[in-house]
């Protein structure tokens, strides 16, 4: 094991997790499939990932429980990458994770998330409790739309998708651009 690659002399609950999602990308690759990026070339074309790492933190991913690797096409075999409920269970991390980043670091605010079912147009909580309603919304029914900081025009066809309100999970079909 490279020097630094882990922290087998730690017992913290949070060192254990970071040895899985604590590398640089992987935290960015769980991000994408909570928008619903799923297969590696959309990863790849949306994070400007190298290759050998965007492989290598989906193997981990994998390993670790976090993404299922599901077969969508035979020939040539393809597969995606799917959130498992060890995967799912990372949302209240990235929410608050994304909250830290804007109050300490950036204005710029990417994306909005409101509850998708009751016809509330008001931003969630810090704690995805629904501002109209009351609910703390299950990540399933959170809609995510492009906040005031959203690039209007950008490059990558998967980022022109998420011009679009859309629901987290919900795959992403670059076949609609
Ligand atoms: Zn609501």
């Amino acid at each position: 094991m490279a020097l630094g690659k882990d922290y087998a002399s730690q017992e913290c609950s949070i060192a254990r997790a970071l040895e899985i999602v604590g590398e640089r990308w992987t935290l960015l690759v769980v991000r994408d499939a909570f928008y619903g990026v799923r297969r590696y070339n959309d990863f790849l074309v949306h994070l400007g990932i190298p290759r050998a790492v965007l492989a290598a933190r989906l193997q981990t991913l994998t390993t670790e429980g976090v993404l299922e690797k599901r077969r969508y096409q035979q020939s040539p075999p393809r597969d995606e990458y799917v959130l498992t409920e060890r995967g799912l269970a990372l949302w209240p991390t990235l929410r608050a994770l994304g909250l830290w980043g804007r109050d300490h670091f950036t204005d710029a605010q990417l994306r909005v998330f409101r509850h998708a079912t009751c016809g509330t147009e008001r931003e969630l909580g810090r704690y995805d409790e629904c501002p109209d309603c009351g609910t703390v919304v299950p990540v399933s029914d959170v809609e995510m739309l492009p906040g005031p900081g959203a690039d209007p025009n950008p490059a990558d066809p998967i980022s022109r998708v998420m011009l679009k309100p859309k629901r987290l999970l919900e795959p992403i079909e670059l076949e609609s651009v």
